[in-house]
């Protein structure tokens, strides 16, 4: 690698003196020819002169031949520094301009934008990426990178600058922009081409991205301003949810401190036991009695107060922490859910779980290991997940849900009609329960098709030999509702909000006789 050392000029430098020596070699050789001839020479002086003549000739061929050698070297070299310079340049599994060349080239619009010019930035993230490479592994995770990056290009216009600036983090730089309104037309358009499932490894998987917007100078007058802001809308994006867009907005940059805070806390916060349960009574439509709770988490924060878990689980989720809070939730409800059957015997506890949760390799482990700590009788026991995280990868699904039922546990399909509701998955899962999302419920009493659709989920369910919950039940209309479309059980704060573990026991010894 020493010659990487060399820069052009040197090594033109060097060039020009093997040159120079063998024109010199060359004058001097036909000088000496010049003299032979010349002059008559004895037999000795005529030996010598041939001697030094045939030196003079294989020095004159090895200097050719250096000559050679390094006009080699220097077109190696430089073919290496244009290598070099992609490789700075390029991201080499889609071949897509680097944060290197998408920064400089930022830059130099920046420098040399007129008053009045906008450029958008949008900052394109995959929602979920990890969970692909984590289950699939690296190669599908590198496969569906570059099938996003064609499908971008299909999306964007011809003056759109596409760059790949991170894992599963792409630009799009669109100058002269007429106007802002337009460029919601361009944020559908990228969606669209995620509307439909890649294939990976022979199966389908649906992909959704979040989207920040920037646009200069508006949002930042540099490079480093521009792509930190549109950094922050795309969290923001991503916070809200998933699969949206969102505009920067100054106010962003201190929601964003504010979550760097609030994740360092939570790092601190197991050990420092400031979280707690609290339990949702769950009745029995027909008898009225509560036959369960579910056990949500609640952050007791010193300085904050409480913090409800929309506020910081997705960031449990965003760092892993979800992984060693989810076990501290489902320890702890096994625990209370142990000390309630001591007196009510037939009390069940739903526990959630994350998607991140959910596909920890170890997670039947960690069921099992919690269940003997604990002694629960495992019937007792109903794991919730989202339709969205079950449907994610039925196979891992399926296995994973029949796995743990093996140790006895229960399967309740949270958040039920807000996914993709694929009536044909919902038959293959292994689940006991469905969970209409409280959605349908908050305009049941006034909109009709809300009723067709709680009563069509009841009567599938029936068929299907699942129990229904209805979440969000506020009030007595929605209650005599689901009592006539046959629902099971319902949740909600007509009976009850989630209430601390004293509460909770109050309501049992109440409202179970
Ligand atoms: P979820 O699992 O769908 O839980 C139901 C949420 O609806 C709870 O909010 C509950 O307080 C609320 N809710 C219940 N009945 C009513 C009602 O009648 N009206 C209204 N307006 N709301 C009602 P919460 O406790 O804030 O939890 C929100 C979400 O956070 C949960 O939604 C769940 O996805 C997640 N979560 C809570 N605890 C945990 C946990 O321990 N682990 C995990 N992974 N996620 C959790
Ligand atoms: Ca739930
Ligand atoms: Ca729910």
């Amino acid at each position: 690698m020493g010659y990487f050392v060399i820069d052009r000029s040197a090594g033109l430098a060097l060039i020009a003196a093997v040159a120079m020596l063998i024109l010199l070699l060359v004058v001097l050789w036909v000088r000496l020819k010049f003299e032979i001839r010349a002059k008559n020479l004895t037999e000795e002086e005529n030996k010598e002169i041939k001697e030094r003549y045939q030196e003079l000739e294989e020095t004159c061929n090895s200097a050719l031949t250096s000559l050679d050698e390094l006009s080699i070297k220097y077109e190696e070299l430089n073919k290496n520094k244009e290598n070099m310079k992609k490789l700075a340049y390029s991201d080499y599994l889609t071949e897509l301009p680097n944060r290197t060349a998408f920064t400089e080239m930022l830059d130099s619009i920046m420098l040399t934008l007129r008053s009045g010019e906008t450029v958008g930035i949008m900052d394109i993230d995959i929602d979920n990426f990890k969970n692909i490479n984590d289950t699939l592994g690296h190669s599908y995770g590198d496969e569906l990178l570059i099938d996003v990056t064609h499908r971008l290009k299909q999306a964007m216009d011809e003056n759109d600058y596409l760059a790949r600036i991170g894992g599963d983090e792409f630009i799009i730089l669109t100058q002269n922009l007429d106007d802002t309104v337009t460029y919601e037309e361009k944020i559908k358009k990228i969606k669209k081409v995620f509307s439909y499932p890649f294939v990976l490894s022979t199966k389908e998987y649906f992909v959704t991205v979040s989207i920040g917007v920037a646009f200069a100078p508006k949002d930042g007058k540099n490079s480093q301003a521009l792509i930190k802001n549109v950094d922050a809308a795309m969290y923001v994006a991503k916070a809200n949810g998933k699969n949206t867009h969102a505009y920067f907005d100054y106010s962003f940059n201190q929601k964003l401190t504010e979550k760097i805070e609030i994740q360092s806390e939570l790092r601190k916060a197991i050990e420092r036991e400031e979280f707690v349960l609290f339990y949702q009574a769950q009745m029995n439509l027909e008898t009225k009695k509560v036959v369960g709770f579910e056990a949500l988490i609640r952050w007791k924060h010193p300085e904050r107060g409480m913090i409800a878990p929309d506020e910081f689980i997705y960031l449990a989720e965003e760092t892993g922490l979800i992984i060693p809070i989810g076990k501290w939730v489902l320890r702890t409800a096994c625990y209370q859910l142990k000390e309630w059957t001591k007196h009510y015997p037939d009390i069940t506890m739903a526990v959630n779980l994350s998607a991140r949760q959910f596909k920890d390799r170890d997670i039947v482990k960690t069921v099992y290991d919690i269940i003997e700590e604990t002694g629960i009788e495992p019937a007792h026991l109903e794991l919730e997940i989202t339709e969205s995280v079950a449907l994610d990868d039925i196979d891992y699904t399926i296995k994973t849900i029949e796995e743990l039922r093996k140790l006895g546990v229960n399967f309740s399909l949270d958040d039920f009609g807000t996914g993709y509701s694929s009536m044909s998955y919902l038959k293959r899962l292994p689940v006991s329960n469905l969970k209409i999302d409280k959605s349908f419920l908050d305009t049941v009493m006034e909109d009709e098709s809300d009723q067709k659709i709680i009563q069509t989920i009841i009567s599938l369910a029936r068929n299907l030999d699942l129990f229904v919950i209805a979440e969000g039940v506020e009030s007595f209309d929605q209650e005599q509702f689901l009592k006539a479309a046959n629902c099971d059980k319902a949740q909600g704060y007509f009976y009850s909000e989630p209430v601390p573990q004293d509460r909770a026991e109050m309501i049992l010894k109440n409202k179970i006789s």
